[in-house]
């Protein structure tokens, strides 16, 4: 399943203080690029998955039904990208963006240039969920107390760190977490 190499792309993106998500290139039934969520290793907001992946493979622009799978479903930048490298047939991805109508607008976009979006099943979607729920509550809220944690890297301080990562382990969730999917 294409989806469930996504998937272990975004879990390696996570242990590397990135997000956990992942993105995949297939080409006529073969996988032919992976890539994962970079914003904590790039040090950018910028260094999402599908757009790193695009990025590694120039060679492959303009090539006819090409299919992407995607552990979240692309945000409008990342959407633009897909469809300015023409080619996608289809756009694959598990866990839908929450904020709906930017994510109604993006839909449109793709079906308007004859790109099919499918949502597929998986049994990490209740993780994936609670990770990104996270990060948009921390982006809403700026509520520093847990999800700090998914800038250190950007911030580059190591006080921080340690001061961040007491914070997590008296975080029942993050208990859940490291047991569950091994984090840290
Ligand atoms: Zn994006």
């Amino acid at each position: 399943m294409f989806i469930e190499t996504a998937l272990r792309e975004a879990i390696e993106a996570s242990k590397k203080w990135n997000l956990p998500i992942g993105a995949i290139l297939v080409i006529w039934d073969k996988i032919v690029g992976v890539a994962g969520n970079e914003i904590g290793t790039k040090n950018s907001r910028n260094a999402h998955a599908e757009r790193i992946l695009l990025e590694q493979f120039p060679e492959y622009r303009d090539v006819p039904d090409k299919k992407l799978y995607v552990t979240l479903e692309p945000c409008r930048k990342c959407m633009k990208s897909i469809v300015d490298f023409w080619g996608f047939s289809e756009v694959n991805y598990i866990l839908k963006d929450t904020d709906l109508w930017w994510c109604a607008f993006h839909r449109d976009t793709l079906k308007q240039v004859g790109i099919q979006t499918n949502i597929l099943q998986s049994n990490e979607e209740e993780y994936l969920r609670i990770i990104i729920q996270s990060l948009k509550n921390f982006w809403d809220t700026e509520d520093m107390s847990f999800y700090t944690f998914f800038f250190i890297k950007m911030i580059g301080d190591k006080i921080h760190k340690y001061e961040s990562l007491k914070k997590m382990s008296e975080y029942p969730l993050f208990e859940k977490l490291h047991k569950q999917y091994h984090w840290l």
